[in-house]
């Protein structure tokens, strides 16, 4: 299995993987592409097993990067439209007229606070990944497996 992978695998592909070595249903399924380790081990019989939809950051290509960033800056988007209400309901119950300007600023920060949040936690993920990458036992195994490219 080529990293390729990575975002093609679809929801029913994920359900239904098995362990190769003694095909006993794997626990950790996902249905969402994520950053993490690729290989883990089946908790039946120990055998190195393929994690479908995650990767390490060093090993996806530019597009499967940028769907990833585009995710979280739609989530930042979606969570930080929130504020709009909030603020509303807020005018309301303080019984002050909503002004355009304020809800305007509201809507900015609420979009700034979750945007700087969403963007913390994608670089914290994409740095624990990236101290996984630089040790040799960890990228070796990954080579065995044909998930890393050693020429890289
Ligand atoms: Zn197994």
């Amino acid at each position: 299995m080529k990293p390729k992978s990575f975002m093609t695998a679809t929801g029913d592909e994920i359900v239904a993987q098995r362990c190769p070595h003694c095909g006993a249903a794997l626990a950790k399924a996902r249905r969402r592409a994520v950053v993490g380790r690729p290989l883990s081990e089946c908790i039946s019989c120990g055998g190195v097993v393929l994690r479908q939809g995650a990767s390490e950051w060093a090993l996806l290509g530019a597009a499967q990067r940028l769907d990833l960033v585009a995710h979280h800056a739609l989530w930042a988007l979606a969570v930080g439209v929130v504020a709009l209400p909030v603020y509303f309901v807020t005018a309301k119950a303080l019984e002050r007229p909503w002004r355009p300007l304020n809800a305007a600023i509201c809507l900015a920060a609420g979009i700034a606070l979750a945007g700087g949040w969403m963007g913390s936690r994608l670089a914290l993920t994409i740095r624990r990944s990236q101290r996984r990458m630089r040790d040799p036992m960890y990228l070796a195994k990954l080579v065995q497996h044909e998930l890393a490219d050693p020429r890289r």
